[in-house]
């Protein structure tokens, strides 16, 4: 007989700006300001990603798009890269997740696609630590502790053995 398993993920919902911790906070005002350099000519979507690096250094990127669409970047993985080709020993602690569109910033979370989580999942396998996820949107912002949370049953290089 099968058995019925359960898998779940858990996050915090700030609905107050105020409630913000202020390093939250400020990685959020990092990645909406990175969406102004999105070069999003055929979405109209700009999208921005900061990374807190260990240290404390933050970095960031947007998504660039491509005539040729699979050939774009996201800001996630735009952001990550530069972090780990610039810092490859300051390990990312969070990455903070802010949109834009021809309507302003949207009233949901605009969360990772499956890519960028395989791309986070990746740099988590890399530092062995966990990089917290923070969605922000018009009124609320949603924390994630892992990239876990978000793709579960991930596939790694432990997949391998
Ligand atoms: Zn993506």
């Amino acid at each position: 007989m099968p058995h019925n398993r359960t898998i779940s993920a858990s996050y915090l919902e700030y609905s107050e700006e105020e409630e913000l911790p202020r390093d939250i906070g400020e990685l959020i005002e990092a990645a909406k300001k990175a969406s102004e350099g999105a070069y999003a000519p055929y979405s109209g979507f700009s999208v921005g990603a900061a990374v807190r690096l260990s240290s404390g250094k933050i970095v960031s990127g947007s998504n660039v798009e491509n005539a040729a669409y699979p050939s774009g970047s996201c800001a996630e993985r735009t952001a990550l890269s530069y972090a780990i080709t610039n810092h490859r020993n300051d390990f990312p602690v969070s990455i903070a997740i802010s949109a834009r569109g021809n309507s302003g910033i949207p009233a949901q979370v605009v969360s990772p696609c499956g890519n960028c989580r395989q791309f986070i999942s990746e740099e988590e396998n890399r530092t062995g630590g966990r990089i917290r996820i923070i969605l922000a949107c018009k009124d609320k912002t949603l924390v994630f502790e892992s990239i876990s949370d978000l793709l579960p049953l991930q596939f790694s290089k432990l997949s391998f053995v």
